[in-house]
């Protein structure tokens, strides 16, 4: 009898030192699936490039993005949280077109992970001058980046990005690059659908679209609009500004403020009673690229 109470109590001690050893490895491992191994991980910076990395990666790849949910890239800082997502990816992809994001703590992000690999997704890209950096009626250039930074606006750069994004996978896991490759082109024509799509039902409008912020600068270059911008070089406009741009869209008949959800309306909403115009939100940097362009296509053609 008392060799099965020693049993029992043998046994009851190895059940507890298990289930301590689940309890404890559950709350202090971190459950991030960055740590999945059979995953390549992947880091970059805004939520549009997820859909850009894992439409060729698939469930190859993990993606970590540093600039979360309604989150604004030009002014987000970052949390130790987000640096600690970072310390595990080999690779990481810059939007690399000046986003203030990358220009104020990619230093920091390579100092947690220094061996990690920065691709500049924007290589090859045509950038045009900031739009937050030009004084009024002068082009004279004074903002901290001298590019628009919103390149991923355009289908046509996107093709360009995922071209880059490509690149990088097949050295990182070069045995599946045939995997990849089909990926790619596969996401490489339906942003030529998209980019099809657009020319048919907008290019030929050539109309003035009035934005809050100044985030579809290329999708105006490239589809032959013309963007006009309430806020410019992140700040609040000034009574000045928005006379000026109540005025400029009354000659041109705007009935159409564009605004996204990370920044207030309060300004749009006033401009909108002055010129009897409606508000309509258009986010720049929502998941799920292709179909949100759609809504955006379809906005714009409203205007
Ligand atoms: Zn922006």
């Amino acid at each position: 009898m008392e060799k099965r109470l020693k049993i029992l109590f043998s046994v009851s001690v190895v059940i507890l030192i298990i289930a301590s050893v689940f309890i404890f490895s559950s709350i202090y491992s971190t459950p991030d699936p960055a740590y999945e191994e059979d995953k390549l991980i992947v880091a970059a910076s805004i939520i549009p490039q997820k859909e850009f990395i894992e439409k060729i990666g698939k469930e190859k790849v993990h993606v970590v993005i540093m600039v979360p949910s309604g989150a604004d890239p030009h002014t987000y800082e970052i949390e130790p949280r987000t640096l600690q997502q970072v310390s595990q990816a080999p690779l990481y992809f810059e939007v690399g077109s000046g986003v203030e994001f990358e220009s104020n703590y990619m230093d920091k992000i390579k100092s947690v992970n220094p061996d990690m690999k920065v691709i500049n997704s924007s290589k090859g890209l045509d950038f045009i001058p900031n739009p937050e950096g030009l004084d009024g009626d002068h082009d004279h250039i004074h903002a901290e980046n001298e590019a628009d930074p919103h390149v991923w606006t355009s289908p046509r750069n996107v093709k360009v990005m995922v071209e880059n994004i490509y690149q990088e996978l097949i050295k990182a896991d070069p045995e599946n690059k045939e995997f990849y490759q089909k990926n790619k082109d596969e996401y490489i024509s339906e942003l030529e659908e998209l980019d099809q799509k657009i020319i048919q039902e907008i290019s030929t409008k050539e109309n003035k679209i009035l934005v809050y912020h100044p985030a579809w600068g290329y999708f105006a270059r490239d589809y032959g609009l013309q963007q006009i911008a309430i806020e410019k070089g992140g700040k609040e406009p000034t009574p000045q500004s928005i006379a000026n741009v109540i005025e400029q869209s009354k000659k041109n008949n705007i009935k159409i403020i564009f605004v996204s959800p990370q920044f207030s309306r309060e300004n749009a909403d006033f401009i909108a009673e002055e010129l009897d115009a409606e508000v309509v939100l258009i986010d720049p940097l929502a998941p799920d690229y292709l179909k949100n362009m759609l809504i955006v296509l379809e906005a714009f053609k409203k205007s």
